[in-house]
């Protein structure tokens, strides 16, 4: 299988030996003092899994490149020292690392901050940009080329330039953030001029090409659209494309949107490869004028399955994909080998990756808490062959189970429900969600190859676990019974009840506006259907529609299970969506929004009645919310039914996951607290 990904490509005196590229991503491991080490480790898993050409991580070309206080300059030597090693790893994996040389220009977090004008971005908090002067210019050209001489020096393959996604080249070339009225912005003539902005990025890539010599390649990541109102339009996409092609750059990289757009590129609810014709649409251009140049198409490409479509449709050269390698290091490995139902799959959570990283905190993956964290967990044969039981399939025990039988642990997975997952199959039902459920599929199918024994709808006590060396308790959460009057109606469901059974027609009133009621509230109204959703989201978003995708377009109508006004999501304080990530939630609640759901805070609960639920307005005022269904989605509490039997029996245990703390009930935690369980027993 994937023919056309399997075959060998050229990028400029290299050849690669497939076509599928890791794309940059931060890690936060690039600036710890540990020679490397940990950063060599999660390059190296990668490249063994079957990286072959593995993008680093923005590597800032001066100090005020930096994008945050954890970017790390190339030109400084504990970089050149860490990125040696973590080249070295690569290589005797068998693969090649280019290093992403980065500058941040307005979306620094720092007061180091500097633009081609000083204009500050959505989520700037107040902090302005300072503008560059001509002089600041020709350095910042100058450390571009430096930072390129000590990539090569250091042993990287290739260089990339990072000049998409609102980044310092990209600020210059658009309208809305070059206002510059000086040769880096007009035209001799006084006029601001897309060829004048054009002139930084283009002095970058001729002081690059120069540091580096004719016979290293140079890799551009460009924006196919920036999806920002008012910035570079796409003649002047293709200009600076074909600029760069007679340049003579080896690649081309497609990036999508600037990360103030307000239109989502990363989340869940983007339906799989939704922004790759952009990249396509400026291919088809680059090639008429210059065939053999490589470009790599890019964004929320999942499944290397899609990856071979996107080649196959003749476009591009390459598919860039950077999640899908921390939730699965081996995907490349287990895809070329028809391995599929193996891969662990990216979900488009953004929890430990993106939200991460945008605080400054080391990336990691909730269905892999192993990435970037190699170094901590290695992998490995035990030598010391446990039988243990892990009790609960959700997140957490699955992480568990999932190490456990990996290193060679005899694994009993207890399940008390008839399916596996537990909140991961709950989120599943969710519309946007759906592969939550790929990832519980892929636990169960790598536990049976690992030869682990699966029960489910089976409740496991504690005697029953006499024998056993060890046990993960991951019994999970039950939903929060609320103390208002009238809870106890027939019309009353927990949240897990609603998406288990489905919640009959007619108004539904949810009480708790947190990221269950907010999934509850998508449940309701939005389609099941993802092939609907893609078309939505493409009308929504103003999508190129020759986006393949909308060419298989459904013919039914788009029906969403019921309208945005017969449901109401209720809070007593807080935001909605409390607790879901930032890089998610504004979209998660704006799904809502534009779909009519009514939002209700700052209230108190009255009471419950068969009709709905009455609540208690600041002002004193009472108002009956029409809920036929009333949906309690108020958090949760542990589960917790098996330590004490345990500790009795004195049967070693470790306690994980909302079985151990429901109130901050987190994902994340629960798969990294399940991986440490299995490493402590
Ligand atoms: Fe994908 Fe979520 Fe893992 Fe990030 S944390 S790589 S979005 S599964």
């Amino acid at each position: 299988g994937l023919p056309l990904l399997r075959t060998a490509w050229r990028l400029g005196p290299l050849e690669v030996p497939h076509r599928v590229v890791m794309g940059s991503m931060h890690t936060g491991l690039e600036g710890l003092d540990d020679g490397g080490a940990a950063l060599a480790a999660f390059y190296r898993e990668r490249a063994r899994g079957g990286a072959a050409l593995v993008i680093t991580g923005g590597i800032s070309v001066n100090a005020e490149a930096r994008g945050g206080p954890d970017y790390v300059v190339m030109t400084d030597a504990s970089t050149r020292r860490s990125f040696a090693t973590a080249a070295t790893a690569v290589h005797e994996a068998g693969g090649l690392l280019s290093a992403q040389l980065f500058h941040a220009g307005r979306y620094a977090v720092g007061d180091w901050a500097v633009a081609p004008s000083p204009v500050p971005w959505r989520a700037a908090r107040g902090l302005v940009p300072r503008a560059l002067t001509g002089a600041d210019i020709e350095r910042t050209i100058a450390d571009f080329a430096a930072s390129a001489t000590a990539a090569r020096e250091a042993g990287f393959d290739a260089v990339e330039l990072m000049a998409s996604e609102g980044y310092l080249l990209n600020q210059f070339l658009s309208p809305l953030t070059n206002l510059r009225d000086d040769e880096w912005g007009v035209d001799p003539s006084g006029e601001h001029s897309h060829t004048a902005r054009m002139r930084f990025p283009l002095a970058v890539f001729a002081a690059v090409r120069e540091a580096v010599g004719a016979d290293f390649p140079i890799t551009v990541r460009i924006s196919a659209t920036d999806l920002m109102p008012g910035s570079t339009s796409e003649a002047e996409t293709d200009a600076f494309a074909l600029a760069l092609a007679e340049r003579g750059v080896d690649a081309l990289s497609m990036g999508v949107g600037w990360h103030e757009s307000v239109v989502p590129t990363v989340q869940a609810s983007v339906p799989h490869g939704a922004w790759v014709a952009y990249g396509e649409r400026v291919a088809t251009v680059v090639h008429a004028a210059k065939p053999a140049l490589p470009v790599i198409a890019s964004n929320r490409v999942v499944d290397l399955r899609d990856a071979e479509a996107i080649l196959g449709r003749g476009q591009v050269d390459a598919v860039a994909l950077a999640r899908p390698f921390l939730a699965d290091p081996e995907i490349v490995r287990r895809s070329f080998a028809a391995q599929f139902p193996l891969i662990n799959s990216c979900i488009g959570c953004d929890q430990a990756c993106i939200d991460r990283s945008l605080t400054f905190q080391p990336i990691s993956c909730l269905v892999n808490p192993r990435a970037g964290r190699e170094t901590e967990f290695p992998l490995g044969i035990t030598n010391d062959r446990k039988r243990v039981a892990v009790v609960g399939a959700g997140p957490a025990g699955l992480a568990a189970a999932d190490d456990l039988a990996r290193r060679g642990h005899v694994v009993t997975l207890f399940e008390a429900r008839k399916d596996l997952g537990g909140q991961f199959a709950l989120a599943a039902r969710v519309p946007g969600k759906e592969d939550y459920a790929l990832t519980v599929r892929s636990a169960s199918a790598r536990l049976k190859a690992a030869g682990a024994e699966i029960w489910t709808g089976h409740e496991a006590s504690a005697a029953s676990l006499d024998g056993f060396d060890g046990v993960v308790v991951a019994t999970g959460v039950t939903p929060r019974v609320v103390d208002i009057e009238g809870a106890g109606l027939p019309n009353v469901l927990t949240y897990e009840q609603a998406i288990r059974r489905g919640v009959p027609a007619g108004t539904v009133a949810i009480i708790g506006g947190g990221g269950i009621g907010v999934d509850l509230a998508a449940f309701l109204v939005e389609s099941h259907d993802e092939k609907a959703r893609a078309l939505a989201f493409e009308e929504r978003f103003g999508l190129d529609g020759s986006a393949e995708f909308a060419r298989s377009r459904p013919t039914r109508a788009l029906l969403s299970p019921r309208p945005g006004s017969e449901v109401t999501l209720l809070r007593r304080g807080g935001r909605f969506g409390q607790g879901v990530g930032i890089t998610s939630r504004w979209v998660n609640v704006g799904a809502l929004t534009h779909a009519g759901v009514r939002m209700l805070s700052s209230i108190d609960y009255r009471r419950i009645t068969p009709d709905g639920v009455e609540v208690v307005h600041e002002d004193g005022t009472v108002e009956l919310i029409p809920g036929q269904t009333v949906v309690i989605c108020a958090g949760q509490e542990r589960h917790e039914p098996l330590s004490e039997g345990l500790a009795a029996r004195g049967i070693r245990h470790e306690i994980v996951g909302g079985a151990r703390d429901a109130r901050f009930v987190d994902a994340v935690r629960a798969t990294s607290e399940g991986l440490a369980a299995a490493r402590l027993l």
